[in-house]
């Protein structure tokens, strides 16, 4: 592919990988062992483009730290200006803004709560369970079949999908699996709306056998199964929830370190629903690319909890992390970027439903703003999944310079999910790719 200067279209020079990327990857797997991902290196990166070490440049289609991509000006001196004051932690101005900042782009009720420093999207997970289960004095947690939480602890028992624990043998004890409202595959096998969301009312069936309402603390959520294949729940799921955790004292627990913030086409992606978590966990991109994570709850859950104590952590709160933070939210305000999610979202939804039209493999497409899934099947009455077709051409597709990946519980489902920067050229171009590579 011949390099577009203009438009900083990826360009691929030598074979991949290639001949440094090589040798980082011996040495990669001499110290980590074998990896499944694919053969990156990482150089420098530059808005969407992400340069190899031998110099490729690859576009970044599925990506969730960086949300305003690479180098951004703004970003990087709100980050260098900090570093040069030399003090990373401790009560101070990128501290107390970021923190302002963020209540100030909550639903009201959050608005007015606790900002909790931690340092990774695991850690605020576990957290916000502690937290959940110190407020309540109930034991019990509700987790999604197919949930991603995070690698460790606590995080590792709730994540719902047995292929990344089993290594582990992840304990399970005091977590209650529920399924998640995936429409296209129904666990049920109702189809929407006919169903009468019958997903949500299975829960009293839960409630009267393997977690009594008393002994619950809460429910954790993320908004949009991004790992478990790009599914976002019916309009009317989110706020049933919401008000069964209510009826039955329980916290509502949202985990956006993934969709969180504005990748979903809004700040938070629990605003499609207009519906106020108890805990809400932030992480990935609020830093700016630095690590940065919180759990906000309402007033009180903290307060009740914790003793006064809002950083776990040496490294939890840090200043560089949260000036980048502020910069960070600062230029997706500025560039209205939120709204160019919503729109480049819309449009790559509408051109791979066209193209399924001509694609066998093409059995469903879904998400919202930036969280997209795009399902393969081989066929598309039966739904197999096509998981060894996907595999193939998300290695094709890094063959031409573009990065996606695969979730979902067969990794059938091509997850496109770029930074909020991308522009239609450069989307215009991954479906490009993508439509040479989908048969
Ligand atoms: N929750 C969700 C929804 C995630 O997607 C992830 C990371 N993929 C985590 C938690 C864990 O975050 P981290 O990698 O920052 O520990």
């Amino acid at each position: 592919m011949k390099e577009n200067k203009k438009s900083n279209l990826p360009d691929i020079k030598t074979s991949l990988p290639g001949p440094k990327s090589k040798l980082l990857i011996e040495k990669y797997i001499k110290y980590f062992g074998d990896t499944r991902r694919p053969n990156i290196t990482a150089n420098k990166g530059y808005g969407c483009i992400s340069e190899d070490i031998d110099c490729n440049k690859f576009l970044i289609f599925s990506q969730a730290a960086s949300i305003t991509g690479y180098s951004v000006p703004e970003i990087v001196n709100a980050s260098i200006d900090q570093l040069k004051k030399r003090i990373v932690r401790g009560i101070a101005p990128p501290l107390l803004d970021f923190t302002e900042i963020i209540l100030g782009k909550l639903p009201a009720e959050l608005s007015q709560g606790r900002v909790n420093y931690v340092v990774s999207g695991t850690e605020t997970v576990e957290l916000a369970v502690s937290l959940a289960r110190a407020y309540t004095k109930r034991p019990l947690i509700l987790s999604y079949h197919g949930s991603h939480h995070g690698y460790l602890g606590t995080t590792f028992q709730l994540s719902g999908d047995p292929r990344i624990k089993s290594s582990w043998l992840a304990k399970v004890s005091d977590v209650v699996y529920i399924p998640y409202p995936t429409c296209y595959r129904c666990p049920f096998k109702q189809q929407y709306q006919d169903c009468n969301l019958l997903c949500l009312r299975y829960l009293e069936e839960v409630f009267e056998t393997v977690a009594l309402p008393e002994q619950t603390a809460g429910l954790i959520i993320e908004p949009i199964l991004v790992n478990g294949g790009v599914y976002a729940p019916p309009d009317e799921y989110m706020k049933g929830i919401k008000a069964i955790c209510q009826k039955n004292g329980m916290l509502l627990i949202v985990d956006e370190v993934y969709t969180g913030i504005g990748k979903s086409g809004r700040f938070l992606a629990i605003d499609h629903w207009n519906v106020t978590p108890d805990l809400l966990c932030l992480g990935k991109a609020i830093g700016g690319g630095f690590p940065l994570a919180v759990v906000i709850t309402k007033r009180e859950v903290t307060d009740n909890t914790r003793g006064g104590v809002r950083f776990t952590g040496t490294f939890a709160g840090n200043l560089v992390a949260c000036a980048a933070g502020i910069a960070t939210i600062e230029y997706i305000e500025k560039n209205h970027l939120i709204e160019n999610a919503h729109k480049i979202g819309e449009y790559i939804i509408k051109s791979f439903k066209d193209m399924s039209k001509r694609k066998s493999l093409i059995g469903d497409v879904r998400g919202k703003g930036l969280l997209i899934g795009v399902e393969l099947v081989k066929d598309k009455k039966t739904k197999k999944p096509a998981s060894e077709d996907s595999s193939k051409i998300v290695k094709a597709a890094y063959e031409n310079g573009l990065l996606v990946r695969s979730v979902g519980r067969y990794r059938n489902v091509l997850l496109l999910g770029p930074p909020l920067t991308i522009s239609l050229e450069q989307t215009e171009k991954a479906i490009e790719i993508l439509d040479r590579l989908i048969n």
